[in-house]
């Protein structure tokens, strides 16, 4: 049976997620859950976008009088040419994954573009122990969204060089031209093909070990990156961006092997625990929202 909310009233601030499709996402629940336990008349609500649809749809969000959105699958690209300003790492990704929409001082709307992707990764390694300027280099496996943000964000916190392994190699020839545009970072990045000696050999020579594709994420939970019956080195942390299921195959590997594992399920919340903030403005603490937002998430996969 349907719950009808009686607490939404004419002064409830709405924000949602752009995505298409979006019935699966787990953001309505942890955003409703950290608004309802802070007693904030607010709600975050799915926005299914049909491709094509984007721009017009920000227009109306802003119309209706929308606090901000997040912004997913397929959507985050296409979304920028809405935005009236733009924070430095949508810039430097091409992709915002957060609207906050204002007024300005002729009252007419605002549409601010953020990425909280390589934000939350990178607080989701440090809380799982891991420091990107102390650890050495690392290996992305992957080249699409997720592992662009990966990149810029241990770019940005000082880790060593960076090789992404891909299975279509161009793919991650384009992410190292397009984040490598500083000589600084350019000599940093190096891509290579994603094969069985490429990933042992790279993983051997660094400290961190992150998989940024699709593989192991249900329901095909057999998948791993790693090659089977081949030890991970128990001096690496692994971080798989895999959050369904929070246990994947590569963590359980890593961690059965004596490394040190750190789940998708970090990230996420950390990058819509940044996103709570932007549109709050609260300045609550980052870990106390995302510590809520996980125990939700943790439930709803349970369940
Ligand atoms: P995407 O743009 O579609 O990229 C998919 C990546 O997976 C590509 O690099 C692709 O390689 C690779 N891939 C797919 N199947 C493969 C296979 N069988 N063997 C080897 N490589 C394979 O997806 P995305 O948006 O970057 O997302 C990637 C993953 O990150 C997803 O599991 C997503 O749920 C997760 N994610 C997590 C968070 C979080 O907060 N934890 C945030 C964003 C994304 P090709 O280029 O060769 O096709």
């Amino acid at each position: 049976m349907a719950t009808i909310t009686s607490d939404i009233n004419g002064r409830t601030q709405l924000v949602g997620l752009m995505g298409w499709p979006v019935e699966h996402s787990l953001s309505p629940a942890m955003h409703n859950a950290a608004f309802e336990a802070l007693g904030l008349n607010w709600r975050y609500v799915p926005l299914p976008v049909e491709p094509g649809q984007v721009e017009m749809a920000v227009r109306g969000l802003a119309a209706l009088g929308f606090r901000g959105a997040n912004v997913t699958v397929p959507h985050k690209q296409a979304v920028m040419v809405a935005l009236s300003t733009i924070g430095p790492s949508a810039q430097a990704l091409g992709a915002a994954n957060t609207l906050v929409i204002g007024r300005g001082a002729d009252h007419a709307p605002t549409i601010a573009g953020f990425n909280t992707d390589a934000r939350g990764f990178v607080e989701a390694l440090r809380q799982g122990g891991f420091e990107p300027e102390d650890g050495g280099n690392a290996v992305v496996v992957g080249a699409g969204g997720a592992a662009r943000a990966v990149v810029f964000g241990l770019l940005w916190s000082g880790s060593g060089e960076i090789t992404v392994l891909n299975r279509t190699l161009e793919r991650a020839q384009t992410l190292v031209t397009d984040l490598g545009r500083r000589p600084t970072d350019a000599a940093r990045l190096h891509a290579l093909p994603l094969t069985v000696k490429t990933l042992v050999e790279s993983a051997h020579t660094a400290g961190l070990l992150v998989n940024a594709t699709t593989v192991g994420m249900w329901p095909h939970v057999d998948g791993c990156i790693w090659p089977e019956g081949v030890p991970i080195p128990s001096h690496l942390t692994v971080f798989d961006l895999v959050y369904n299921p929070v246990e994947t195959r590569l963590l359980h590997q890593a961690r059965r092997s004596g490394g040190r594992a750190i789940d998708g399920l970090g990230m996420l919340v950390r990058q819509g625990a940044l996103a709570f903030d932007m549109w709050t403005n609260l300045g609550l603490e980052l870990e106390e929202i995302a510590a809520r937002m996980r125990a939700v998430c943790e439930r709803a996969l349970k369940g």
